[in-house]
């Protein structure tokens, strides 16, 4: 009886771990909507300047698409600006 009920365990524990892994190969990394520009933050609210702030500039943000935009602040912006949402990119100097 004990090892039946842990076999119905172990048989529901594998189907679980198949349909994650089902779930994450059928849907990968949801993107982020791109926003408009009326939907961006403005440079006042987002405190940018067109100057680094140290090593943190627009170049080696997250958010940052060349040549002079930003997923989430108006555009334009420079690649040496920075505003207080910076997010440094993985291995950004
Ligand atoms: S520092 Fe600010 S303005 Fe510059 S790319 Fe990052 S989020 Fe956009």
């Amino acid at each position: 009886m004990e090892s039946s009920v842990s076999r119905r365990g172990m048989l529901q524990l594998t189907l679980v771990a198949a349909a994650s892994v089902a779930e994450a190969v059928a849907s990968p990394a949801r993107a982020q909507p791109e926003l408009s520009e009326a939907q961006k933050i403005s440079h006042a609210d987002a405190k940018y300047q067109t100057t680094p702030n140290d090593q943190q500039r627009c170049e080696i943000c997250l958010q940052f698409e060349p040549p002079n935009h930003c997923k989430i602040v108006q555009s334009p912006i420079t690649p040496h600006g920075w505003c207080q949402y910076f997010a440094a990119r993985e291995n950004a100097h």
